[in-house]
């Protein structure tokens, strides 16, 4: 996938476009219901299955800025509940302040920080004898975060979220997406869901790659 990526970024994707829109209503696992519009697309940049889902358009005033969240998949944590990463957490969560307060959650199809499934199940040995999350993709030979952002951008470009608050801890995602002409104009924490499991995840995401993790006191 990646040198797919670095072959294709050469070339404008001036033939991106929305695919079909659907409507899709969730139950959370708050008890919550929600109703989002999901988009599919065509002609990224990258050829995973990316979706879109546009959330509490309703409750948006005019004034403001939309709330946007970039979710990269994770199988395990999202849908079968694994608390080796907080991932699953994340997701609901992201989903209901979206719906809260309108704007757009991206699902992007970057299972492992991009390296695929079997590859993060094959870290995740590593991680069970001492590497770290990161230390365990070296080992590997695979890239510790391969995950791009620029289809994230063609993505809101496409959907008319040009200019966002960015929900998330990771200030990669803020860069990069100003880099590919996203008007961040502000970045909202997301809550951090520890559990035992997965502390020395979250403790090594913030020492490794600067997620801004209030961790202190756990
Ligand atoms: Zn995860």
């Amino acid at each position: 996938m990646q040198n797919t990526t670095a072959q294709k970024s050469t070339a404008p994707h001036t033939s991106a476009r929305l695919r079909a829109t659907v409507r899709v209503p969730m139950h959370l696992n708050s008890g919550a219901s929600v109703t989002a519009e999901l988009h599919t697309f065509a002609g990224l940049s990258d050829p995973g299955e990316h979706i879109a889902l546009t959330l509490g358009e309703r409750n948006r005033t005019s004034e403001q800025v939309p709330l946007v969240r970039l979710h990269s998949e994770c199988l395990t944590g999202d849908v079968l509940g694994s608390a080796r990463c907080d991932c699953g957490p994340q997701l609901q969560e992201a989903t209901r302040q979206i719906d809260a307060e309108g704007g757009c959650l991206l699902y992007l199809r970057q299972e492992g920080r991009g390296i695929g499934l079997y590859n993060k199940l094959d870290a995740y040995v590593l991680q069970d004898r001492g590497f770290d999350t990161y230390a365990a993709n070296e080992e590997l030979n695979l890239d510790p975060d391969a995950r791009n952002y620029r289809v994230a951008a063609e993505m809101l470009t496409l959907l008319g979220f040009t200019s966002i608050r960015l929900l998330t801890n990771n200030p990669e995602k803020a860069k990069q997406l100003a880099q590919y002409g996203i008007d961040v104009v502000a970045v909202v924490p997301t809550g951090v869901f520890v559990t035992e499991d997965n502390r020395y995840y979250l403790e090594t995401k913030a020492r490794v790659t600067r997620h801004t993790l209030a961790l202190s006191g756990i």
